[in-house]
C-alpha cells in the first residue's frame, strides 16, 4: 500500500518535493494556504546553484526547461561605495552556468505543472501519534490524517511546533524592498547603473542591493541595522513617509544610488529573523520539515536552493521504497541538518559582514566567493 503523504505549504520546498514525487509516480497531497497560485507577488529573482537548486530541478526532470527560462547574464554585479565609485565590476562568461537566475514566479510555474494543489487550505496544526497517523487540522474546522505530513509552510510553520518548540528571533538587520517597472524606458540611468544583473552598494550598518528581474522589472532591497520598533513614528503603509524615512536613512550616498529609492512603487517591510544554527529536533514519527520552516537563515542565496534539494532529496528516499517511511525519514533529517548548519553558519557569518560597521567587509567577502 502507498503511504498517504501530505505537504504543507508549495514554496520552493513544498513543490520541488511535490514533483520529484510525482515523477515517481507517488502519490502526494499539496495543502497551501494561498487561495490561487497568483494571490500575492512571487517575490524576487531566485538565483539557483548548480550543485543544489538546478540538481533539484534535475531530480524533478525539469533541468532543460530551467535553462531555457533562466538568465546566465544575471548573475552580473556590481558593487559601489556609498560615494557611487564602482569597486568591482563582475560578469560572467556566457557559458557560465553556475548561478543563472530565474523569476520566482517562472520557478514556481514550472514546478507546479502537473500538480493538483489544493488551495486555500490552511493549516493551524499537527498531531502525530493518533491511531489513524498524523492528525492534520485546517483553517475551516476540518481534518485529515495521513501518514506522513511534511511541513515547507517557511519561516512562521504551523507544523514545525509538532517537533520543536524553537522560534524564530530578529537578526538586527530589518530589509525593506521596492520596485521598479520597465526600467529600461523608463529610468534608462537606472538601468545603465544596474547592469544586466545586480548591483550592491555597502555603507557603514547599510547596504542597497537593486536586482534585475526579467521584462524590466527590478527588485530594490534597503537594508540597515535597526532595533525591531524603529518604526514606531512612522505608518508603514503610507508609501511617500516611508521613501523619505528611507533617504533620510541613506543620507549622504550619491544621488543616482538614492534614485533607486525615490523611483520605488511600494514598499515592504521585512525584518530579518532567522532560526537558531543548526536546529535540529528529536525525530518525531510521521512528521518533517523542509527549508524555512527547518532552518530559516539570512536571504544570502542558498535558502531556496537548500528548500528545493531537501525536497528533491527527501521524495527520492520516499519513491526508493518499499523501505520503512519513517527510517527514509531519520535518514534524511540527519543529512539536512549537517548540510543546513553549515549554510547557516555561513549566511549568519555573511549577514554580519554585509551590513557592518566596516563596509571594507563586504567588498572582502564578495571577494573571497567571487574571485576575478
Ligand atoms: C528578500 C529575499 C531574497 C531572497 N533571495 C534568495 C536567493 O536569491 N536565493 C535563495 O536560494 N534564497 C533566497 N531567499 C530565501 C528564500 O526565499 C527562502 O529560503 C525560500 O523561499 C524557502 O522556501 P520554502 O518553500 O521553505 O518556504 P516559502 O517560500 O516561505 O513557502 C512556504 C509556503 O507555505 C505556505 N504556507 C505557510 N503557512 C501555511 C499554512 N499554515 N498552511 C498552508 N500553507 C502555508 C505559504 O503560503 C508558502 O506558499 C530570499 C529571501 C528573501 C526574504
Amino acid at each position: 500500500m502507498r503511504h498517504r503523504i501530505a505537504v504543507v505549504g508549495s514554496g520552493p520546498a513544498g513543490l520541488t518535493f511535490a514533483r520529484v514525487l510525482h515523477r515517481h509516480d507517488h502519490p502526494v497531497t499539496v495543502l497551501e494556504r494561498d487561495p490561487a497560485p497568483d494571490a500575492r507577488p512571487p517575490g524576487g529573482t531566485l538565483d539557483l546553484h548548480e550543485g543544489m537548486g538546478q540538481l533539484a530541478l534535475d531530480k524533478a526532470g525539469l533541468l532543460a526547461e530551467f535553462q531555457a527560462l533562466s538568465r546566465p547574464e544575471g548573475q552580473a554585479m556590481r558593487i559601489l561605495d556609498a560615494d557611487g565609485t564602482v569597486l568591482r565590476d563582475w560578469r560572467p562568461r556566457p557559458d557560465d552556468r553556475a548561478n543563472p537566475e530565474i523569476d520566482r514566479g517562472q520557478l514556481r510555474d514550472l514546478l507546479l505543472g502537473p500538480l493538483d494543489v489544493q488551495w486555500g487550505r490552511g493549516v493551524t496544526q499537527v498531531v502525530p501519534g493518533t491511531r489513524d497517523g498524523v492528525l492534520v487540522h485546517f483553517t475551516d474546522g476540518r481534518q485529515e490524517t495521513f501518514d506522513l505530513v511534511v511541513g515547507a509552510d517557511g519561516a512562521w510553520s504551523r507544523i514545525r511546533p509538532a517537533v520543536s518548540s524553537v522560534t524564530p528571533h530578529y537578526t538586527g538587520v530589518t530589509l525593506i524592498e521596492t520596485s521598479l517597472d520597465d526600467v529600461d524606458t523608463r529610468h534608462p540611468d537606472l538601468a545603465r547603473l544596474i547592469g544586466e544583473g545586480s548591483v550592491a552598494v555597502y555603507g557603514v550598518n547599510r547596504a542597497l542591493v537593486a536586482q534585475r528581474n526579467s521584462g524590466g522589472h527590478v527588485r530594490v532591497y534597503a537594508q540597515f541595522r535597526a532595533p525591531l520598533d524603529w518604526h514606531t513614528n512612522l505608518d508603514l503603509a503610507d508609501v511617500e513617509a516611508v521613501r523619505s524615512s528611507l533617504l533620510a536613512l541613506f543620507d549622504g550616498w550619491a544621488a543616482p544610488v538614492l534614485d533607486l529609492l525615490r523611483h520605488g512603487t511600494a514598499f515592504v517591510h521585512r525584518p530579518l529573523y532567522v532560526l537558531p544554527v543548526s536546529h535540529t529536533w528529536t525525530h518525531v514519527s510521521g512528521v518533517t520539515l523542509l527549508g524555512d520552516a527547518a532552518h530559516l537563515m539570512p536571504p544570502l542565496g542558498a535558502g531556496a536552493n537548500l528548500a528545493m534539494l531537501e525536497g528533491a532529496e527527501l521524495a527520492e528516499s520516499i519513491a526508493a521504497g518499499p523501505g520503512d517511511l519513517d527510517e527514509a525519514v531519520r535518514a534524511f533529517e540527519e543529512q539536512m541538518w549537517a548540510r543546513a548548519g553549515r549554510w547557516a553558519k555561513i549566511t549568519t557569518a555573511g549577514l554580519e559582514r554585509l551590513v557592518s560597521p566596516d563596509p571594507a567587509e563586504a567588498l572582502a567577502l564578495f571577494d573571497q566567493v567571487q574571485p576575478s
